[in-house]
């Protein structure tokens, strides 16, 4: 698979490489990686995303140069390959993938069980704990040496995704990979400082007012995060500021889901779940994907609409749990 990916490289001179819309750290770290690689090889690229780079992963080296697609669409005819990162199907790389792009090959990498393997070469690797970790193997076996920057990028979606190596999935491979990074000058230290020791005022504010709304209904934690919550504390992303996982960590629950309403009044679903429930079926289900333990949808409907819809499906979901 690596080889075929390879030679699609090789052969192509512009390619524009794209994340999914909504972007997280391995989201932007695999892109800003992968970029660096595509450089050293001397290719004209593009780094595109529907939405722009969050905030708080601005430090990153490059990260400027990632571009949201311009409202025409991008230029007919000019690049040869595509090449998808961190993404589980198509409709999830939004408007960055348009009608212009239709008709090239497109190279698929992705660690998601729900991928529909869209491209013309998949590599959809689901004991790969981040993307991030899939280009490093790929960075490697086209011979490109790391650097710092390029090391800090992947190591840094190797940690969010992990969220710092904490994850059911983090094993040998992972910390393999993160070793190779930290001794190409990625300092481990950093990222985890940027990532998990800092966050705005605002996302604090928009944890207080959610958290005031917890429920427990039977082993499912929820709360929810609404457009004047976001207004009130100046909150001016979508996303709900990593809430989810916060809610994960009580004693009392298997299952813990944030719906937060987006600026354009959709609504998104964030689940986690204590491993022997999947939830990335209930994701898949509502048209959305992720993985067994984290996964998640974008509905359109009410807030309570949509979270009846949800709970139900989660319940039954619950119902078929491996003990
Ligand atoms: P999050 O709760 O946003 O951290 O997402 C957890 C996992 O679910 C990630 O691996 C995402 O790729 C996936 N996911 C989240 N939202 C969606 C969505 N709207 N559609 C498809 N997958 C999603
Ligand atoms: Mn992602
Ligand atoms: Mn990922």
């Amino acid at each position: 698979m690596k080889k075929t990916i390879e030679r699609f490289i090789r052969r192509a001179r512009r390619v524009i490489v794209i994340s999914h819309v909504a972007p997280d750290g391995d989201a932007i770290g695999s892109l800003l990686g992968l970029g660096r690689a595509l450089r050293w090889l001397g290719k004209e690229y593009t780094l595109a995303c529907a939405d722009p780079v969050p905030k708080g992963f601005a430090y990153l080296p490059g990260s400027e140069t990632i571009v949201q697609p311009p409202p025409s669409g991008w230029p007919k005819g000019k690049y040869d390959l595509v090449i998808s990162l961190d993404c589980g199907d198509l409709k999830r790389l939004g408007t960055a993938y348009d009608e212009s792009l239709a008709g090239l090959p497109i190279i698929n990498i992705d660690h998601h069980v729900t991928n529909t393997h869209f491209g013309t070469v998949n590599w959809v690797d689901t004991e790969a704990a981040s993307t991030a970790e899939m280009v490093l193997e790929l960075v490697e076996s086209l011979g490109i040496p790391l650097d710092a920057d390029m090391a800090l990028c992947l190591l840094h979606g190797i940690v969010t995704d992990t969220r710092g190596f904490r994850t059911p999935n983090t094993g040998p491979r992972t910390m393999r990979a993160a070793l190779k990074l930290m001794e190409a000058g990625a300092k481990l230290a950093e990222i985890t400082d940027r990532v998990f020791n800092r966050r705005p005022l605002s996302a604090i504010c928009l944890w207080a007012k959610a958290l005031n709304g917890v429920q427990l209904d039977g082993r499912i934690i929820w709360s929810q995060i609404t457009r004047a919550m976001r207004r009130e504390c100046a909150f001016s992303e979508n996303g709900d500021a990593g809430l989810v996982s916060f809610l994960a960590t009580a004693d009392e629950a298997d299952v813990a889901i944030v719906f937060a309403e987006k600026s354009d009044g959709r609504i998104e679903v964030g689940m986690r779940a204590v491993p022997g429930i999947d939830v990335s079926a209930v994701a898949l289900d509502l048209g959305g994907g992720g993985h067994p333990q984290a996964a998640g949808c974008t509905l359109d409907g009410s807030l309570d609409e949509v979270r009846e819809k949800v709970l139900a499906a989660v319940k039954g979901a619950m119902k078929g749990r491996i003990h």
